[in-house]
C-alpha cells in the first residue's frame, strides 16, 4: 500500500508538494528523482549549491565489495544504474592492495574481504613503477573497482527530477519543522514554507539535527572526517591509468584524478554536523604512509579537503519510514558508500514511499530500516 496515497489530498497553497527532501546531496538528489516519477516533489538544500558537502568531497570510487553486508547488497544493485543509464557514469579504474613485513594480518584480510588476486611484485611495478620494491613484500590487485563520475551522477538525477516537474530550492536551510496530522510544514531561514504529506530526510551529517526539528527521535549518527590531498604526479609521470593504491586495514589510499594522485590518510575522525576541513597533521600523517611504500617524495600539496562519513551505529545505511512517524523517512548514514549505492538506496525509498515490492529479501530490508534501533 502506498503511503503517501493514504494521506489525504492536498491543502491549497503554492508550497504544497507530495515529497519533500531535505538535504541536495547524491541521497536527496537521487531520491528526487525516483520519486519524481510518482508525484510533485521539491529538493531543499542549504547550501548556494547541490553537493557542496560530502557527495562533492568524496573518492568518487566504485567498489563492490566495500561496506557492511547491506551495503554490498546495495552496491551490487546500483551497477547496472552506474554502468548504462544515461550512458553510464563508470570508467575503469582496478584497486591494487600493497603490504609491507609490518602489514601481513590486514593485507591477509582485505585480500579476503576484498577479493583480490595476488600479483608479483613485478606486475605490480608495471602498473605502478614508483612502488619500493625493498619495502613492498606482497601486493593484490583486482581491476573490477571503477571511478564515478559524481557530478554526472547528480546532473542526471537533477535533470530527471526537474523534467518531471520536480524543484529543487537552494539557500533554503530548514530551521522549523511542524507536523498537523496529515502534513508535514517546514520553513527555512529565509522564512519560506512548504508543505507535504511525506518527508524525507537525506540531510547527511545533519540526520539527527533535522530529525530532532521534527520532534522525532535521532538514530546516533556519527559524523567522521576524511581527508584528501591532491599532489603533483610523482616525478611528473603519466597517473592516469594507475590503479587506486590502497593500504591494509584501510590505513592510506592514494588514487589518480586528472593527471595529479590524491592521497588520503583514510582518517575516521569523530566530528560533528559542519563544514569540515583537513588538519595539516592528519594530511601529514597519510603522505608519509604512501611515501613509505613508494621511491618518491612528495614535495608540495597543491590543494586539500575535508568531509563527513556519517555512519548509523552500526555501520549500515538507514533507508525507510520512522517507527513512530510512517510519513517521515530517512534516508541517512551513507558512510563511505553514499554515491556508489545511490541508485538502489534511492530506488528502495522510492519503492517503501510508493508500496512498490522491492527487490531486497526481507532480513536485508530489515537491517536497513530504522525500525531496528527501536
Ligand atoms: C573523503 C571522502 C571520500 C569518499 N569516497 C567515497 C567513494 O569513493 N565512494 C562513495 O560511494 N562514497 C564515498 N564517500 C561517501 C560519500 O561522499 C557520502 O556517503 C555521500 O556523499 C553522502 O551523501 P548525502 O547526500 O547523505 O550527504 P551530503 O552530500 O552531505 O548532503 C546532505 C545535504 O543536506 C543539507 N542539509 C543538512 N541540513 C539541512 C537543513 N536543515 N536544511 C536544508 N539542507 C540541509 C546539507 O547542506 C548537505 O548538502 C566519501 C566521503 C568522503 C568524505
Amino acid at each position: 500500500m502506498a503511503i503517501w496515497r493514504e494521506t489525504g489530498a492536498s491543502t491549497s497553497g503554492e508550497q504544497m508538494t507530495d515529497f519533500l527532501i531535505i538535504g541536495g546531496g547524491i541521497a536527496g538528489i537521487s531520491a528526487a528523482a525516483r520519486l519524481s516519477e510518482y508525484g510533485k516533489v521539491i529538493v531543499l538544500e542549504a547550501e548556494p549549491a547541490l553537493g557542496y558537502h560530502s557527495s562533492g568531497r568524496s573518492a568518487a570510487m566504485f567498489e563492490e565489495t566495500y561496506g557492511s553486508p547491506t551495503t554490498i547488497a546495495l552496491n551490487k544493485l546500483s551497477r547496472a544504474f552506474l554502468e548504462n543509464e544515461n550512458g553510464g557514469v563508470l570508467s575503469p579504474r582496478g584497486l591494487m592492495l600493497v603490504g609491507t613485513q609490518e602489514t601481513k594480518q590486514e593485507f591477509a584480510k582485505d585480500m579476503v574481504s576484498m577479493a583480490l588476486q595476488p600479483i608479483t611484485l613485478e606486475a605490480a611495478l608495471e602498473k605502478v613503477p614508483i612502488l619500493d620494491p625493498e619495502k613492498i613484500t606482497e601486493v593484490g590487485y583486482h581491476a573490477d573497482a571503477w571511478d564515478i563520475d559524481t557530478d554526472l551522477l547528480m546532473q542526471n538525477f537533477a535533470r530527471f527530477t526537474r523534467k518531471n516537474g520536480g524543484t529543487i530550492e537552494s539557500n533554503q536551510q530548514i530551521v522549523q519543522i511542524k507536523r498537523s496530522p496529515n502534513i508535514w510544514t517546514v520553513t527555512s531561514a529565509t522564512g519560506q514554507e512548504f508543505s507535504a504529506k511525506i518527508l524525507i530526510n537525506a540531510a547527511g551529517a545533519w540526520a539527527d539535527e533535522v530529525a530532532k526539528l521534527a520532534g522525532i527521535q535521532p538514530l546516533g549518527f556519527t559524523p567522521l572526517r576524511r581527508s584528501i590531498a591532491r599532489i603533483p604526479a610523482p616525478n611528473g609521470l603519466d597517473v592516469k591509468d594507475w590503479p587506486l593504491i590502497f593500504g591494509p586495514g584501510e590505513s592510506w589510499y592514494a588514487k589518480p584524478d586528472a593527471g595529479k594522485l590524491l592521497v588520503s590518510p583514510a582518517e575516521e575522525e569523530l566530528s560533528h554536523p559542519h563544514d569540515a576541513w583537513p588538519e595539516d597533521l592528519t594530511l601529514a600523517k597519510g603522505i608519509a604512509r604512501f611515501e613509505s611504500v613508494v621511491t618518491t617524495t612528495v614535495t608540495r600539496l597543491e590543494s586539500s579537503w575535508a568531509g563527513l562519513r556519517t555512519f548509523a551505529p552500526d555501520r549500515s545505511l538507514v533507508i525507510g519510514a520512522d517507527d513512530q512517524y510512517p510519513t517521515f523517512f530517512w534516508l541517512a548514514g551513507q558512510g563511505g558508500y553514499g554515491i556508489q549505492s545511490s541508485p538502489a538506496a534511492s530506488q528502495l525509498i522510492a519503492d517503501l514511499i510508493t508500496g512498490k515490492p522491492s527487490p531486497f529479501d526481507k532480513a536485508t530490508m530489515a537491517a536497513l530500516s530504522p525500525a531496528r534501533f527501536a
